[in-house]
């Protein structure tokens, strides 16, 4: 599953592509969809958690979810694309043709690969309940550790991972998160206090807001790697040395990388 900070990051590459511009090609290859975009103006694009919404001025949107594969690119015409046309959901040609004043009218193309969600709604009516966004400006803080504490029996590693909880986390920042707050992934949600969710929240925020810009996802500066987990078990802990571990946790067996020592797991 893609981390918010990913389809955010897609979120702000296709509004600044798309947005002012009218669809005058939309074609699609996943079975999702039905109707069509075209004729419409973008007037938003954005990202609720980890669902991508692309709005146009008459109400309709395109809703994409990423899931563990997904991707969205923005060509110029006649560009060679990075995957082969067979892995193409969608595709969208935009154009300021008849909307810019003056200017010579410039074209884009929009391409969603191997996505897990697509299709055409009205409103957000359609898109499951989520918890507060991390990257949302408006983010409540409060809400969100009150959303988490109500499923107190359920492992914080799972919980974290729980949009309708707090929207956001996907399992590289699970991982990297539990272990910078010093947190057993195991444990209920109800053996931590408020103050240590919270802190817990706060940090997300602040790191997935740090990563929004290009380049590679970075949880940690310093000699050795740039992150302090994921991805590393069977390594010595960047901070005391013990083996860094992986156990799977949750319904669908998602990998928790974990410390045991610094994260008193046992
Ligand atoms: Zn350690």
């Amino acid at each position: 599953m893609p981390e918010g900070d990913t389809v955010h990051r897609a979120a702000r590459r296709l509004h600044a592509a798309l947005v002012g511009r009218r669809v005058l090609r939309f074609v699609f290859q996943h079975p999702g969809i039905e109707g069509t975009l075209e004729g419409g103006v973008v007037a938003d694009v954005r990202a609720r958690g980890k669902h991508l919404l692309i709005d146009l001025s008459d109400g309709r949107s395109l809703h994409s979810h990423l899931r563990m594969r997904g991707s969205w690119h923005v060509y110029a015409p006649g560009e060679p694309w990075r995957h082969p046309p067979t892995r193409m959901s969608v595709a969208i040609l935009a154009t300021t043709e008849g909307l810019s004043d003056g200017a010579p009218p410039t074209r884009t193309i929009a391409v969603g690969f191997d996505l897990a969600t697509a299709r055409i709604v009205r409103g957000d009516g359609a898109l499951p309940a989520l918890g507060p966004d991390l990257l949302e400006a408006a983010f409540d803080v409060d809400e969100a550790v009150r959303r988490l504490r109500s499923e107190s029996a359920c492992p914080l590693g799972v919980a974290l991972m729980r949009q309708a909880l707090v929207s956001g986390i996907g399992n590289v920042y699970k991982s990297e998160l539990l272990f910078l707050e010093r947190l057993d992934p195991f444990g209920p949600v109800g053996a931590h206090d408020e103050a240590a969710l919270r802190a817990l929240i706060e940090r997300g925020r602040v790191l997935l807001a740090r990563n929004l810009g290009p380049g590679p996802r970075v949880t940690r500066r310093g000699e050795g790697g740039r992150l302090w987990v994921y991805r590393r078990s069977g390594e010595p802990c960047f901070v005391c040395g013990e083996l860094v571990r992986m156990r799977r946790q949750g319904e669908d067996g998602r990998s928790t990388y974990f410390c045991p020592s610094c994260q008193g797991v046992r």
